[in-house]
């Protein structure tokens, strides 16, 4: 166990924001290559391993490669119970704990000549951060898992993602005309017409069970020119893909209106980014997860998100996904943190869901 708190340390002091993943990926080839397992990657990045098991049943097992910001030097502090850093930025635990987790299986079954019981194709995402960019991009005719483990959710494995949201992004863009303050007449102020309709719309709870947030507003170039351009970037959430999808037309359509109300150009692009996600707990993937996680003494606890995962893209290409808890605390924060012990029961909990349990 020792080695697998290494190998996420090696990991942890990569550090490479998307599309910047030279590093990381060429750390986790270098492992496979050691490990004598066969993988492509993709044009994005993407890496694809497989381990032959002893059935022809394939399980995939998915950890994104990416980190959600630069490191600026922080340092890793690593105590008896936690790993942690000074404070100075986050950890990387989400999602290098399942990227670490993963490449130490690849290398015990080789190290120990064990064959697994399923068959393995270990999927390792690049830009999940940057809007599940990845597993959007992956050929999945080349993954050929029908049940997929995802492993990027926060606390023990036993933590059980139950939904997870459609996710819609609406870009706007307005063109009017740039003036001297002076001649303001002699321009269309797009920034003003912009911030007008924005504030039109309802941030927070936007509908029943949609959420909606301008996370963006860029307006102009100077502070004595009139703008002729403003631009916001949007995002919409929800369980429920049609109930979402209806607002995100709203609000192209309410920016729209407002833009020729007002002599402004718009341009606006509605994006559907991820679909919904339900466990399915009818599925055999679930039982087998309950079954396990019961020999390891620990009970499923399912819990809801706004949250979006590499998950939602499998799921909604047809896969049956579960995504579980991978060990780490406080996501995308510098309190981010991994728990050891829950590390080392995320590595155990592999060992067993995939028959690698060394006799
Ligand atoms: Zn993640």
């Amino acid at each position: 166990m020792q080695r697998l708190i290494k190998t996420f340390l090696d990991l942890a002091e990569i550090d490479e924001v998307h599309p910047d993943e030279f590093k990381v990926l060429t750390y986790v080839e270098q492992r496979l290559k050691a490990a004598k397992v066969a993988y492509t990657r993709d044009k994005m990045g993407n890496i694809v391993a497989r381990i032959k098991g002893s059935s022809p049943d394939v399980l995939g097992l998915c950890g994104h490669v990416d980190i959600a910001a630069p490191l600026l030097g922080r340092k890793v502090v690593v105590t008896d119970k936690e790993i942690q850093t000074d404070g100075v930025a986050l950890l990387g635990g989400d999602d290098k704990t399942a990227v670490a987790a993963l490449l130490e299986l690849a290398t015990e079954l080789h190290e120990r000549k064990v064959t697994p019981a399923k068959s393995l194709e270990l999927i390792f995402t690049v830009g999940e951060e940057a809007g599940l960019l990845g597993a959007k991009s992956l050929d999945l005719t080349k993954a050929k898992a029908k049940r997929i483990l995802v492993l990027d959710w926060f606390g023990p494995v036993n933590n059980i993602v139950s939904d997870s949201p459609a996710y819609f992004k609406v870009d706007v863009s307005y063109k009017g005309k740039d003036a001297h303050p002076a001649l303001w007449q002699q321009g269309i102020n797009a920034g003003a017409v912009l911030m007008k309709a924005a504030s039109q719309l309802h941030q927070g709870d936007y509908a029943k069970d949609v959420i909606f947030n301008i996370g963006v507003v860029r307006i102009g170039h100077a502070r004595n020119k009139v703008p002729g351009h403003a631009s916001l970037q949007a995002e919409l959430r929800s369980y429920n893909t049609a109930a979402v999808r209806k607002a995100a037309e709203a609000v192209g359509a309410h920016f729209r209106k407002a833009a020729k109300a007002d002599g402004v150009k718009p341009l606006i692009t509605i994006e559907e980014n991820s679909g919904s996600y339900r466990i399915n707990k009818a599925g055999s993937l679930y039982r087998e997860v309950a079954e396990v996680l019961g020999s390891m003494d620990l009970e499923s606890k399912l819990e809801s998100t706004y949250g979006c995962f590499d998950g939602n893209i499998f799921a909604t290409r047809g896969r049956d996904v579960i995504n579980l808890g991978a060990a780490y605390y406080n996501p995308h924060s510098p309190d981010e943190k991994v728990n050891i012990a829950e590390f080392i029961q995320l590595y155990d909990f592999l060992r067993r869901i995939t028959g690698s349990k060394p006799k």
